[in-house]
């Protein structure tokens, strides 16, 4: 392609609420324009990247035996009223009323659409097991659209379904997904990892996530240092502490703490650790009342764990501030578990604690030198919170180190979940009627362009992996507008490097070098030739990779052979 036919100028400047790395470099290179809160345009240098996504995903939804087809984005509420999501979704499905007063949805994810397929066009064992997908556009009222494309409310989606007998079935399909899954963010040239998740609303039991491991990563997730354990920090179990409690060292007494409120504030008033605190929350019981949940004061409550407990409201609630006073006689900052009387849950960690600092359950005091079982009952424990890094590995097998990832792709076993509300089923071997059993993957396509750029930039712009980047070469040359020869070889060249089957940016613009350069760099080509009349009389040409600091120079006769070994020797 030629950059002067591209017509969309690089920006320096954008807007203050792009905030992170991806979303910034996305506007500044001009692959995306906002249209409204998390709706984007993709221009055409975008589209590229978002094209070799799909390409790669299509391949390998393929390679596995995936069907292709396409559903409509726009569904009917009766298929949602059906697997009850039409009450449970939320304000993140967008609903629609068409002409004849008749409600739909804009499809957020396609469950129903294709188990409504499925009991119409499947009906004996005969047609299973079976893996349809498709590559269409989503929309998801998120609360929040923010990261640009990243967390959107329209994005593209890959999504795919499979159809089984069994369990054994779709644990066989699942496990061939998962190495697919594999395969794709590998091509991609994505450092990820696949962890085991929840599933959330989608529902049903297995699940894993593919993270492509970032900072800015909106996800927490857990591995082992030395086994294969990795899970979202959500779901990772944290264990009871090696070491058991202290005895009881000193005596319980009642300090005044004029409006200190936070672990950190009351750790550094009273020059003790913040693990030295227990954190009390207040949270809406599974009765309608509240229950007591503390933590070390060092340690995140997890609220799919507490949420688990019998005792507690599902989904988890923090208590209002009129019942917390109610209960404790006291504004939050100054909750604390001796005298409560609600249910209280304490966290493994935090049941080892002895000698500690709490709330006193009146304004402006805490207690120090508090110890279970002598100040207050022994409390019913569960784990409740987040695992932290160092942690024990779950599995026995080294410890646990926290990485930040975003969530690029997401499998899960559906199980009947969808086919026995909705009556999708077929004729066995034995004649009897059979529910299908179902597993479900997605992948965040559009998400991945922002993740890859995430994992992958630096302070000049972005540096794409090769199997992402728009062009392969960049062909800029110095001052060509005043030179005939130059001009000449130069379009020798691209036609050179287009016949050999390169992608190939020729910056034919009449602009000055630093200009091309730095645009180029934005862009993140991952090779950079530069052709001037210096060395054409010297018969070479400058060559750099995107990620490299120096540039070489090269014969001219030997730059397609040195092209082709450098592109081998890279992937
Ligand atoms: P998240 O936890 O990030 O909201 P999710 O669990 O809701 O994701 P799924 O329903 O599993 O996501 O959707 C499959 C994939 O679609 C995700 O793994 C992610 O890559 C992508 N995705 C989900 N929501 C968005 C969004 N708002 N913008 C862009 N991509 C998204
Ligand atoms: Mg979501």
């Amino acid at each position: 392609m030629r950059l002067s036919s591209l017509k969309v100028a690089t920006l320096k400047e954008v807007p203050a609420d792009a905030d992170t790395a991806s979303h910034k470099l996305m506007l500044r290179a001009g692959l995306i324009r906002q249209l409204a809160a998390g709706l984007y345009s993709w221009l055409p240098l975008g589209l590229k990247v978002m094209r070799k996504v799909e390409q790669v995903v299509r391949e390998e939804m393929d390679n596995a035996g995936a069907l292709e087809l396409l559903m409509p984005c726009v569904q009917p509420a009766e298929l949602w009223e059906e697997s009850g999501r039409w009450e449970q979704y939320g304000p993140e499905l967008l609903r629609i009323t068409d002409r004849h007063a008749r409600d739909f949805c804009f499809g957020p994810t396609h469950e129903e659409v294709i188990t409504d397929l499925a009991r119409r066009e499947l009906r004996s064992y005969k047609q299973l097991p079976v893996t349809y997908y498709q590559i269409q556009t989503k929309f998801r009222d998120e609360i929040r659209p923010r990261f640009g494309v990243m967390r959107a409310r329209e994005f593209l989606m890959k999504d795919a379904y499979s159809f089984h007998i069994d369990s054994e079935s779709l644990d066989e399909t699942y496990q061939v997904m998962f190495d697919a899954y594999s395969k794709i963010f590998t091509r991609l040239g994505l450092r990820f990892r696949a962890v085991t998740a929840d599933s959330g609303a989608i529902g049903g039991k297995v699940s894993h996530e593919f993270h492509v491991l970032a900072e800015s990563g909106e996800d927490a997730i857990a591995f082992s240092d030395s086994g294969d354990y990795a899970a979202n920090v959500e779901l990772a179990e944290a264990q009871a502490p090696a070491s058991t409690r202290q005895p009881p060292a000193e005596a319980m007494q009642k300090v005044a703490t004029p409006g200190v409120r936070t672990i950190d504030d009351i750790a550094s008033f009273l020059k003790v650790r913040p693990a030295d605190c227990l954190k009390t929350l207040l949270v809406e019981g599974a009765d309608g009342g509240v229950v007591a949940l503390v933590l070390r004061g060092d340690h995140e409550l997890n609220a799919l764990k507490a949420a688990q407990h019998p005792l507690v409201a599902s989904p988890l609630r923090m208590a209002a501030a009129d019942a917390v006073e109610k209960a404790a006689g006291c504004p939050p900052g100054f909750v604390g578990p001796v005298g409560l009387s609600v249910p209280l849950i304490s966290d493994r960690s935090a049941v080892a604690m002895a000698n500690f600092v709490c709330g006193a359950n009146s304004t402006d005091q805490h207690l120090t030198g508090v110890n279970w079982g002598r100040d207050l009952p022994e409390p019913d424990v569960s784990d409740l919170r987040n695992v932290v890094d160092g942690d024990p590995s779950p599995d026995g097998q080294g410890t646990l180190t926290i990485a930040r990832g975003i969530e690029v792709g997401h499998i899960f076993q559906l199980g009947d979940k969808y086919s026995a509300s909705m009556g999708s089923g077929v004729l066995a071997e034995d004649g009897k009627h059979r529910t299908l059993v179902m597993g479900c993957y997605g992948i965040g396509i559009t998400r991945i362009v922002a993740a890859a750029i995430e994992q992958n930039h630096d302070a000049r712009g972005i540096v794409w992996p090769a199997s992402l980047a728009p062009f392969d070469v960049a062909l800029v040359p110095i001052n060509m507008h005043k030179s005939m020869r130059l001009r000449q070889a130069a379009e020798a060249l691209y036609q050179t490097l287009t016949t050999a089957g390169y992608e190939v940016l020729f910056d034919d613009r009449d602009a000055r070098p630093g200009v091309k350069f730095a645009d180029i760099d934005l862009y993140g080509i991952p090779h950079r030739v530069v052709l001037s009349d210096r060395g054409l009389d010297s018969g070479t040409l400058e060559y750099k990779a995107r990620d490299q600091e120096q540039a070489e120079h090269i014969k001219q006769t030997e730059f397609l052979d040195f092209l082709a070994r450098t592109i081998t020797n890279a992937v």
